[in-house]
């Protein structure tokens, strides 16, 4: 026991899912298979900035998808809503996040949670080159995380050496004129943008970001406009667990967003922001036990969005 109820709640979550060790790491990028399995974190951030931290909160992993509904807010930020939705739609595409996913006739990606539409918003990134556009991606994240972040070279290379179905996607895109930029430059700084080093705390602070319209509670900056994280969230409420995003908002009901490295951040707007981290994943990319901790913290808490409070 400690002197913060918070941290207790989170540990005993934690001790109810640990011994599950189903699932496997992802193995297709050859780096994320090298992942300590065993990890295992959950990190609740308050209104006013307060880490609550349970497990290995500072265990290192890579934003993989988690850096999605980010791209999409400095899209949004940077051109509006109307310019990138009209590149973007904001539909569940019931499909797996590497799915080509792109609507007959216009070439439009389902949404900005698979990777399609993501590879579509980071080339909407401020800036000309792939250096520019990672380093504005770059500043926002680390704006919300409220501390500098930096891209995991290893993990980089490692993504960027097997990442064919991903420059496939993105030659498709380009050749609906989806990009202002080459094709190169929207892969490349989208690999680096997956590649981002984060910890459980950073992920937490990141998704308290979004669950306080835009303003880091930790920091206080306000970093994205309230509108931009309104979209944001509402798409991840509907797009943000893959293929298992209708289930999981039956069962949790808080608009989150996974990655294949076994990161998972939820967001109760207006209370606070939550990340699970444990690198084995269920058939759906979704890390098993960071689902199960985020279920039994819905279900102890009565936090489902749609349930009377
Ligand atoms: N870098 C990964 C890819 O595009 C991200 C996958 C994910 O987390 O969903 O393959």
């Amino acid at each position: 026991m400690t002197d913060d109820p918070i941290v207790d709640a989170l540990t005993t979550v934690l001790d109810d899912v640990r011994d599950d060790t189903s699932g496997d790491v992802a193995n297709y990028i050859p780096e994320l298979a090298s992942a300590d399995a065993d990890a295992l974190s959950l990190v609740l951030v308050s209104p006013h900035g307060g880490v609550h931290a349970a497990g290995d909160a500072g265990h290192r992993f890579t934003l993989q998808s988690i850096s999605k509904p980010f791209a999409f807010a400095l899209a949004l930020q940077t051109l509006g809503r109307d310019e990138v939705l009209e590149r973007v739609g904001v539909e569940p595409s019931g499909e797996p996040f590497n799915a080509i996913s792109l609507e007959p006739g216009s070439g439009k990606p389902d949404n900005p949670m698979i990777n399609a539409g993501a590879i579509a918003t980071t080339a909407m990134a401020p800036g000309e080159t792939i250096e520019e556009k990672t380093s504005s991606l770059l500043t926002l994240m680390s704006a919300c995380a409220g501390r500098e972040l930096k891209v995991d070279e290893d993990v980089y290379a490692s993504e960027s050496e097997t990442g064919e179905r991903n420059r496939g996607i993105a030659h498709l895109l380009a050749s609906y004129r989806a990009f202002d930029c080459g094709v190169d430059t929207a892969v490349e700084s989208y690999f680096r943008q997956c590649s981002i080093q984060v910890d459980a705390k950073d992920v937490a602070t990141m998704a308290a970001t979004l669950a306080f319209g835009g303003r880091n509670p930790a920091t206080g900056e306000q970093v994205l406009a309230p509108e931009v994280t309104r979209d944001v969230v509402a798409v991840m409420s509907s797009c943000g667990m893959y293929d298992a995003s209708g289930r999981w908002t039956v069962r949790v009901g808080l608009p989150a967003k996974s990655g294949v490295s076994g990161g998972i951040i939820a967001v109760d707007p207006s209370e606070f922001g939550v990340a699970a981290f444990s690198p084995r994943l269920d058939r759906f990319g979704n890390s098993v036990r960071g689902v199960r901790a985020l279920e039994e913290i819905s279900r102890r808490f009565g936090l489902h969005m749609l349930a009377d409070r």
